[in-house]
């Protein structure tokens, strides 16, 4: 099998954290790429699997040394992707999963082109607010931001090879597992695939000739 990179993206609250947890549980052959933030944890967020949570003098140190595979600042903060995670998973045999922003898929795209780009849609703006604020993670102010920003981010979907809309969760869950199942399968991902219809040609000729001669 091969395996690539598949990046989520959508405006804050657009539900991709939950669509990559669902995902995760359901499929062994995909890992997620650990990022780093210099965001304040959320209450229940831990260190190392929701993100590595960084000081900004740390991040710019990594970021320095050329450990991002992409980095960008969102919101006020700093996000990036650290080539050894992606390497970690890609290695491990899974196709690794990102939840990243606009800037950063563009980044990445550019640098790994055979990354899948999906973009994850809410179902309305109204839908978008009255989740991010049931989320409860952002003060009045941080939510106005992020509202904002997702005007531009919106902007940014003509980039990406994929749209699902998180109106249903399931759905959209079986959606993105559909995406990468037919990416899988295609032509270009799939190895050997020359060798194995030189293979069946093969065979076909034999089975043409016995069949030929009334065998
Ligand atoms: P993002 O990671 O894009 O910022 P989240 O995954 O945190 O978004 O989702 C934002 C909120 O909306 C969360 O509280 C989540 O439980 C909820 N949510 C996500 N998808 C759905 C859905 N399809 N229906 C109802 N609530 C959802
Ligand atoms: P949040 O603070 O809600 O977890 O994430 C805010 C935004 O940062 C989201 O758009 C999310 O996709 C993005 N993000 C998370 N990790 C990364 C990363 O490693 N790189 C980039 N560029 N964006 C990220």
């Amino acid at each position: 099998m091969s395996t690539f990179p598949v990046i989520l993206s959508a405006p804050s609250g657009g539900g991709k954290t939950t669509i990559a947890r669902r995902l995760l549980e359901r499929r062994g052959d995909i890992g997620y790429s650990v990022s780093c933030t210099t965001r304040a944890p959320r209450p229940g967020e831990v260190d190392g699997r929701d993100y590595r949570f960084l000081t900004r003098e740390s991040f710019l140190a990594a970021r320095d040394a050329g450990e991002f595979a992409e980095w960008a600042e969102v919101h006020g903060n700093l996000y990036g992707t650290l080539r050894a995670e992606v390497r970690r998973v890609l290695e491990a045999g899974r196709h690794v999963l990102m939840d990243i922003d606009v800037q950063g898929a563009r980044q990445f795209h550019a640098a790994f082109p055979d990354t899948v780009l999906i973009f994850v849609l809410p179902p309305s703006g109204e839908v978008l607010l009255s989740r991010l604020a049931a989320r409860g993670s952002e003060d009045r102010e941080k939510l106005l931001v992020r509202l904002r920003n997702a005007r531009s981010e919106l902007g940014e979907v003509g980039h990406y090879h994929y749209v699902v809309v998180n109106d249903n969760l399931e759905r959209a869950v079986d959606q993105v597992s559909a995406i990468i199942d037919a990416e899988g399968l295609r032509h270009d991902r799939v190895h050997e695939v020359e060798a194995q219809v030189e293979g069946l040609i093969a065979d076909l000729e034999r089975e043409i000739h016995d069949f030929s001669r009334g065998s």
